[in-house]
């Protein structure tokens, strides 16, 4: 770390400065470690339970780093190198902690999870999905044993019982999701209920930069009471005829679609309407059509799978189970696909996964990408990065990109390249953006004759074992983003080590420079062999979105191949550009968020009084009181009702309320074309209608009271039609339609 770095305050200025003095505790870490070697199991828990009653922290830490790695030696068979210690130390300290693939974060996580416990603190670990949240408890239980401290994990199928014993864990794993999904339905909570989850404390995030960053905006949702999209045939039809660059046009980085003059002259004249006079619901279908149409592709963004639509995750290559468009552009791709619209539900409530981490004290993380989000992370959660050296020097060769003029000869140039490789036993991993593309390479290669296996989001049954096996010498596998992240790709032979480890060939960039990172990533683990090398060309998605990288058509050689310093500079730019949209597109969406939130957090509060503190009661208990039947009822069943009734109310209002954001967010865009900003028009707006809120509640509640008879039992409210619903169910919202750069939609429409 330079002066200047330090002075700029650029990642990593910050980190040295907290941890940085742990890299000189070396001598007192072995002595205290010869100290614990000698302690039996039983006073190894005793002893680790009093360390951090010490009056100096770093004393704390340092006796705690030794003895873990102690514990960890006995439980696991695995001592934690010095790296995993200082790891763990800035976890324990509350930063992102970078280290590359195959360092063993998991066991860093584990140590770290324990430290919290051991002060007395819950932890929830939270991973990419179920099956690691599972894997990983019952892989470091040993540790937590032995270490006196509780652990368990919750995944989707788990039932509610266990699922409440789980959450009263010291230590509990789980999937963002599920703590999430959790969270949601603690919300309506009743009287007599106890909540799933306690509380939020200590929150540690594995692969961090997807979960923070890639993953944040994400809704969760938890939605009851089913009810079908209606689309209308018609629209679909006509938009499906209508012709790309005549009658419509896409934007640069094609997220986003407009009618052009003749396309809306074409749709006014078929459906004989004024499509920008006041009919918005028309707009907005055609709209939704052609986004569909044209912006979202089969085999791409999704599958259609036993007749439904099954999206995939743009970040992981897989497909993303739980995940379901906003329902207008949902039931638009099935009419698309001439597909059964399924149901959706009516919203109870949502949040994303930034603000469900943002109601933790403490937030931690490790990741093998974090210095490249750096940024992101100082400014959204205010989180530094330890940046933790490899225990092994990389020793893998990270060749320079090959840029090609077409996809043709790009796909020509890998399949060449796998065969002369492939021919000397060395095993190779081809990491492809989009399920069509890996088909594409794995059929030329078939044609070619070799034996390749294939990993996309089509078929991930045979995952466990095309990972386990694609470091064999001779192994060819083609993969998806899928075997990007957390993937552990070991050299199985001496002949696939001295053939140069393992080749990965990257198919073009990805729009992040940290998955291009994770998928070089996969060789060259604990200082094995190994080469990566990105082919990429200029039809790739990336790289049309820069006119000036497009000219360099003319300097391909015969095969495509385009010798160019100022294209491959070219090339690095695109991919800035389109980080720097996302973290616009972040910020963006935040400040639609951040309103929603706030409003959240009210009626919550109001919620907790009107459960805990009698709040709104005496007020409806006045209005009643001479009422004959409250006077029979008593005064006790009376509260009771009242307040049930008030919940109801307020969660019922909520509701509306959530529809009543969703819509104005969704037409924003619309509703400005005349002169506000979009931002400033929905915050104006939502706030209008929010300031109304408690007045609604109260006048609603009172509308009730006249309907209702109070017994000593309470009253009857499905009778009144205040059914709560009799199920509910939960999924991630894939981002919204037009949430990609709002301002820039508008100036198009507009124009
Ligand atoms: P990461 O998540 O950092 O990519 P993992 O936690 O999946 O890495 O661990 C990769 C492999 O390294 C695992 O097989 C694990 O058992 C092994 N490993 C981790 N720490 C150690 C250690 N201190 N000594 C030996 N092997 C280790
Ligand atoms: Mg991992």
């Amino acid at each position: 770390m330079g002066f200047f770095d330090r002075l700029l305050g650029r990642p990593g200025a910050q980190a040295d400065k907290r941890v940085g003095w742990f890299a000189k505790a070396q001598n007192d870490l072995d002595r205290y470690g010869d100290e614990y070697a000698d302690l039996p199991d039983e006073e190894l828990a005793e002893t680790a339970a009093k360390l951090f009653t010490l009056e100096d922290r770093r004393e704390s830490l340092t006796r705690y780093a030794a003895l873990v790695r102690e514990a960890a030696d006995r439980a696991l068979g695995e001592r934690p190198y010095f790296t995993q210690l200082k790891g763990l130390i800035g976890l324990l300290d509350g930063m992102v902690v970078q280290m590359l693939t195959g360092e063993g974060k998991t066991l860093v996580g584990a140590m770290a999870a324990a430290g919290y416990a051991l002060q007395g603190r819950t932890v929830h670990v939270v991973s990419v999905n179920d099956y690691l949240a599972a894997r990983d408890v019952e892989w470091m239980r040993p540790l937590f044993d032995l270490l006196g401290v509780t652990a368990a994990s919750v995944g989707e199928s788990d039932s509610e019982e266990s699922r409440r014993k789980s959450y009263t864990q010291e230590v509990v794993y789980a999937s963002v999701q599920e703590v999430g999904f959790d969270t949601l339905r603690d919300r309506f909570l009743t009287q007599g209920q106890k909540p799933r989850i306690a509380q939020r404390d200590v929150v540690i995030v594995d692969e961090a930069d997807s979960v923070l960053i890639d993953e944040a905006r994400v809704p969760l949702v938890l939605a009851g009471t089913a009810s079908v999209e209606q689309v209308d045939a018609e629209i679909t039809r006509l938009v499906a005829g209508l012709e790309a660059g005549k009658h419509y046009e896409l934007s640069h980085d094609r997220t986003a679609v407009s009618l052009t003059e003749a396309g809306i002259d074409a749709v006014e004249e078929a459906l004989g309407v004024d499509l920008y006079g006041d009919d918005a619901e028309t707009l907005a279908a055609v709209n939704l059509a052609l986004y569909a149409l044209a912006v979202v592709h089969r085999d791409v963004d999704y599958l259609v799978v036993d007749g439904s639509i099954k999206l995939i995750s743009d970040s992981r290559g897989r497909v993303a189970d739980l995940q379901r468009w906003p329902d207008g552009l949902q039931a638009a791709v099935e009419a698309k696909e001439g597909l059964t619209t399924s149901s959706s539900g009516e919203i109870l409530d949502q949040m994303t996964v930034e603000e469900l981490i943002q109601t933790y004290s403490t937030v931690c993380g490790m990741t093998g990408t974090a210095l490249a989000v750096g940024d992101d992370l100082k400014e959204f959660y205010d989180l530094e990065i330890s940046a933790v050296e490899p225990n092994e020097d990389v020793i893998r060769i990270d060749e320079p990109d090959r840029l090609y003029t077409y996809q043709e000869s790009k796909e020509r140039a890998i399949v060449d390249q796998v065969l002369e490789e492939h021919r000397e036993g060395r095993p190779i991993l081809i990491g492809t953006r989009s399920v069509a593309e890996s088909e594409s390479l794995a059929h030329r290669l078939k044609q070619r004759g070799v034996e390749v296996r294939v990993l996309n989001a089509k078929d991930d049954s045979r995952e466990a074992d095309i990972i386990a096996r694609a470091g064999e010498s001779g192994a060819v596998t083609v993969s998806t983003q899928m075997a990007g992240r957390g993937t552990d790709i070991r050299l199985a032979d001496d002949e696939a080590r001295d053939a140069g480890g393992l080749l990965v060939i990257g198919a073009g960039r990805y729009d992040s420079s940290r998955l291009d990172d994770q998928l070089r990533g996969r060789s060259g683990r604990q200082g094995d062999p190994g080469t990566s090398v990105f082919f990429t060309s200029l039809e790739d998605e990336l790289l049309t979105r820069v006119p000036e990288i497009q000219r360099f058509v003319e300097d391909g050689d015969e095969t495509g191949f385009i010798q160019s310093r100022k294209a491959a500079q070219l090339v690095e730019h695109a991919q800035r550009m389109a980080e720097g949209e996302n973290t616009g597109v972040h910020r963006d969406t935040r400040r639609f968020n951040d309103l929603m939130s706030k409003q959240r957090k009210q009626v919550l509060s109001r919620r907790e009084a009107v459960l805990t503190e009698d709040y709104g009661i005496d007020e409806l208990l006045e209005k009643v009181r001479d009422r004959d039947d409250v006077k029979s009822a008593g005064d006790g069943a009376v509260r009771e009702a009242l307040r049930d009734i008030l919940l109801f109310q307020i969660d019922d209002r909520w509701v509306a309320h959530l529809a009543f954001l969703n819509d104005l967010r969704e037409g924003i865009h619309l509703r400005t074309l005349a002169k506000e900003r979009p931002h400033e028009a929905f915050n104006k707006e939502s706030m209008a209608q929010f300031s109304q809120f408690w007045s609604d509640v109260m006048a609603s509640t009172e509308d009730v009271l006249e309907e209702v008879e109070f017994t000593s039992d309470g009253v009857d409210l499905p009778a009144v039609g205040m059914k709560r619903p009799s199920s509910t169910w939960t999924y991630v919202a894939a981002e919204s339609t037009f949430g990609s750069d709002i301002e820039s939609v508008v100036k198009r429409i507009r124009r």
